[in-house]
């Protein structure tokens, strides 16, 4: 059986893209979903989650000890789409 990834990967970071701000989680909106979503099959995988008319990037390392959690500052939903499209094509990172 052959194993195909259905989510998209990042592409390579361009030189020059944007560094986005990563923090450490903090629960700034309730009820977040999960919009958008990378491949898990890369050791870093991105999430686009929306709650209460905002939205954030959360970005999971895996790692051997475990996960390794950041997060993007909350942004109006379409400025964070925006930021989704650029981080997917490398524009951002
Ligand atoms: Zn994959």
């Amino acid at each position: 059986m052959i194993v195909r990834c259905l989510s998209p990967h990042v592409a390579m970071a361009q030189t020059g893209c944007t560094r986005l701000d990563w923090r450490q989680p903090y629960r700034a909106l309730e009820r977040v979903r999960s919009t958008a979503w990378t491949c898990g099959c890369r050791a870093t995988a991105y999430e686009l989650c929306e709650g209460g008319g905002q939205a954030f990037i959360r970005r999971v390392v895996q790692l051997d000890t475990g996960h390794e959690v950041h997060e993007t500052p909350c942004w109006p939903i379409a400025e964070a789409r925006t930021v989704w499209t650029a981080l997917l094509t490398g524009r951002a990172r």
